[in-house]
């Protein structure tokens, strides 16, 4: 069976402060009340990841871990003269399982290509981290009847490049980017369609036993209402959740969905 999974992407949010408060809160939320059978993945802005990783997890209670800790983005080189970077090595060195690669918001403002992609995802399997990769159309790239092709690229210039035993530890998100930050859910129908898709492109690379375990994360005005029909379908296997993982009680509820 695939390992459900609800992911946090804090993006650019919350002061320090305000960042030591909703972890709290969803610590708190996380020990009463969490469906075991789904991970949680938090990606703070990387300034509180020791914050995050400190928080998450209760000694006094035989070292229970509530979520697993994940950075928004990574650059491609090990170190060197990089000025503002961060390298997997040292993501990895604070702690951090999991890092977003690829988010339409690094594509669109920052120029990320899936070549770039590529290069992000191999360093943070060098140093055992767990990429999340985000994939996606626009709303003019879905009008012209291009989403299937688009997702077959960012797939095939991303990640299949990779060999099956590194492919297996990625994480998948489909994240239309005309959903994302817009209230504009897609349907459950549209998901699942774009979802089967994904995973009949990794069965044709790589075969049936890679494709059924790879996780396909939903992401894109994911909320505690649009969550319950959307990961009832067969091919979505959790969420990455923007807006609604600022708000403790909304996360939890798309946690227990
Ligand atoms: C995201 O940024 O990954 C995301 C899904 O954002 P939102 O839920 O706010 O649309």
């Amino acid at each position: 069976m695939r390992r459900r999974i609800v992911a946090g992407n804090w993006k650019m949010n919350k002061n320090f402060q305000q960042a030591e408060d909703l972890f709290d809160e969803l610590v708190d939320l996380l020990k009463n009340g969490q469906n075991k059978d789904t991970d949680v993945i938090v990606c703070p802005p990387s300034l509180y990841i020791e914050m995050a990783h400190d928080l998450s997890c209760d000694e006094e209670d035989g070292n229970e871990v509530f979520y697993g800790v994940g950075a928004q983005n990574v650059n491609e080189h090990e170190s060197g003269a990089y000025t503002g970077e961060i390298s997997a090595g040292m993501l990895a060195s604070m702690g951090v399982e999991y890092c977003i690669v690829g988010h339409s918001e690094r594509r669109r403002y920052y120029g990320e290509t899936d070549a770039l992609v590529a290069q992000k995802i191999e360093s943070l399997l060098q140093n055992d981290i767990i990429p999340i990769v985000c994939i996606g159309e626009t709303l003019e790239e879905r009008e012209s009847g291009k989403a299937f092709e688009v997702i077959e690229r960012q797939l095939e210039e991303g990640m299949f490049n990779l060999k099956p035993l590194d492919f297996v530890k990625l994480i998948i998100a489909y994240e239309p980017v005309w959903a994302i930050g817009t209230g504009k859910t897609a349907t459950p129908e549209q998901a699942q369609e774009i979802h089967a898709h994904i995973r009949k492109c990794i069965q044709e690379k790589y075969g049936k036993a890679v494709s059924s375990t790879i996780p396909l994360l939903y992401g894109g005005s994911c909320n505690p209402k649009t969550a319950p029909e959307l990961f009832a379908q067969e091919d979505i296997d959790g969420g990455l959740i923007g807006g609604a993982s600022l708000q403790a009680e909304d996360f939890m509820k798309i946690v227990n969905a």
